[in-house]
């Protein structure tokens, strides 16, 4: 039994292929350039600035509410298969014991609709880190925090 459920989620990109993000200090929205796992230009960090605050947080402290509730929707019913089939493999190994499956039982969390991605925001590179673009909205440009190191810089 594999105790680990991994569930894939795609989150959808704009048509630049950046991610919406949003700061676990400030509680603004800001976008990041979504590599591909593992590709050649991907920073190995551990840890994000916020471009509008320049406080840092943990690579996986960025989500947006609705990205939250996404996952969420998207994730209960894999983990709902997951406990059947535990269930399941559990009954098998006992003598005697028959489970008849219940193909109703369920945690009763709907799978949601896709979250669409609009193209807002302006694109700022950092001059130090120009493989980690971000977009900011207009009124951030003035003043804008690489992703990576935290220098500010003006797009
Ligand atoms: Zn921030
Ligand atoms: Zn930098």
């Amino acid at each position: 039994m594999n105790d680990e459920i991994r569930v894939p989620v795609n989150l959808p990109l704009d048509s630049d292929g950046f991610l919406r993000r949003e700061c676990p200090n400030c509680e603004r929205e800001f976008k990041w350039f979504s590599h591909q796992e593992g590709g050649p230009d991907a920073e190995a960090v551990d840890q994000y600035f916020c471009p509008l605050c320049g406080v840092p947080a943990h690579t996986d402290q960025w989500w947006t509410p609705s990205q939250v509730e996404y996952m969420r929707g998207v994730s209960g019913p894999a983990v709902d298969r997951f406990v059947q089939d535990s269930v399941q493999q559990m009954f098998k190994g006992m003598k005697g014991m028959k489970l008849v499956p219940n193909r109703s039982f369920s945690l009763g969390v709907d799978t949601p609709d896709a979250l669409a991605e609009p193209d807002d925001m302006i694109i700022a590179e950092p001059p130090c880190h120009p493989n980690e673009p971000v977009k900011v909205p207009e009124e951030n440009l003035k003043q804008v925090h690489c992703l990576v190191c935290g220098s500010a810089f003006t797009a």
